[in-house]
């Protein structure tokens, strides 16, 4: 069986699926590696380190001609939906829930789309697949290390012969795996840390790593199925926003990864808050995306610094811009959802098990999985209207 490594082609993405170090397991399992030229370049793997780890570096036109199954970070573009074929498999973060539009052209296609974003991930035997939660991580690194770049100030307390620096006071809203990964690099370069999630089983990971646990009197725990919170009512939010602008003035950097599943980030730093922050003081928002972010004066893909002297960062892939270690990453995870299908030398779907239910999107030509395919069904009519 044919393994083929795409090369990314969206804008600013600069991991690649595979790294040369993890060739080895897919080749001793007995897959052959197809590598598009210059496929790891944006992460400085050259396409020689490929080819000595075992692989054959290919064009464009072979690596979708020959390959049996395309392994890819980001979802393909038109022009490389195109070149995907009848049989062939693509494997990668496809979005299905935001643009399920591309898994119904891929199943006309009769391509089987597996992605990684749409796996379940409490089951254990899934977490070396996890990608989202391995980028994530890289995200939460990457954030502090952005805002610790655009504070003007030190992060630890510095006594010097020329006076001491007081630490900085760093506030962590939403504590999933990125916000984890944001106290513990933050405490590492010595800030003091805050933190704050409507889950309120992570008020014993936020001790765990050194940090405070700030509780809000107006919010009950909002914790909702699967482990991820639940959208809070708008009097919960509301009440929320008033009690957090309150820690959020005395902070010097704010750092805010809170998501929903399905819905748009919720609003946890308004304009009123920022606007109460020193100047010189430091927000990065993790959930920014062009439908809003965690904090009301973000932009996302920008910097910005606001009349009172607040920087704003809201970057749109974080990952990216850690390329190699989060493709090394990355790797580990799609290599191992990979050999998950691969049964004596052949790509097979059980429809009875967890992982392939959850992760495969398309199949024989149709949309099989439940989510995506219920987006697609169209809508009923009114109540009282006739149908178009
Ligand atoms: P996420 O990216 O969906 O959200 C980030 C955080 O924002 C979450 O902790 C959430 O509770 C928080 N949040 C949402 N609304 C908020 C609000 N209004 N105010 C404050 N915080 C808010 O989450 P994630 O990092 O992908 O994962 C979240 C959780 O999912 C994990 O901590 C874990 O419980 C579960 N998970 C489990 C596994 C596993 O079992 N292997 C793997 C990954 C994730």
């Amino acid at each position: 069986m044919k393994v083929g490594v795409a090369r990314e082609t969206a804008a600013g993405e600069r991991r690649v699926a595979l790294v040369p170090e993890a060739l080895g397991k897919l080749t001793a399992a007995g897959l052959e590696i197809l590598v598009e030229t210059g496929a790891g370049a944006g992460a400085a793997f050259p396409d020689s380190a490929y080819a000595e780890a075992g692989a054959t570096i290919v064009s464009t036109a072979d690596l979708y001609a020959r390959a049996d199954v395309v392994l890819r970070v980001q979802k393909p573009s038109e022009a490389e939906v195109g070149l995907l074929r009848g049989g062939q498999a693509v494997i990668g973060f496809l979005a299905p829930l935001i643009e399920p539009g591309l898994a119904a052209t891929l199943a006309a296609r009769g391509v089987t789309a597996i992605s990684l974003d749409a796996l379940p991930r409490t089951l254990s035997r899934a977490q070396s697949m996890d990608a989202l939660s391995s980028q994530a991580n890289v995200g939460g690194y990457k954030a502090v290390l952005l805002a610790a770049n655009a504070y003007g100030r030190y992060f630890p307390l510095l006594t010097t012969a020329a006076g001491t620096a007081r630490p900085a006071n760093v506030l962590i809203l939403g504590v999933g795996v990125a916000g984890l990964q944001a106290i513990g690099t933050a405490r590492r370069l010595g800030a003091v840390v805050k933190a704050y999630d409507v889950r309120s089983e992570t008020k014993e990971q936020v001790a765990s790593l050194g940090a405070q646990f700030i509780v809000l009197k107006s919010v009950a725990d909002a914790t909702g199925e699967g482990g991820y919170a639940r959208a809070l009512t708008p009097e919960e939010q509301a009440a929320q926003q008033a009690e957090l602008n309150g820690h959020i003035a005395a902070m010097d950097v704010v750092i805010t990864t809170a998501q929903v599943p399905g819905r748009r980030p919720p609003l946890l730093v308004t304009a009123d808050a920022v606007r109460a922050m020193k100047s010189g003081s430091v927000i990065v928002d993790m959930a920014a995306s062009t439908l809003g972010g965690n904090c009301e004066l973000s932009k996302a893909g920008e910097t910005i610094v606001t009349d009172n002297g607040v920087t704003i960062i809201a970057p749109d892939n974080l990952p990216a811009t850690m390329p190699a270690g989060a493709s090394q990453f990355y790797a580990r995870n799609i290599s191992a959802l990979l050999l998950h299908f691969v049964k004596d030398g052949a790509m097979t779907y059980d429809f009875a098990e967890e992982i392939t239910v959850g992760t495969v999107i398309t199949h024989g030509g149709q949309v099989v999985q439940a989510a995506t395919k219920k987006l697609l069904e169209p809508a009923a009519p009114a109540a009282g209207g006739s149908p178009a």
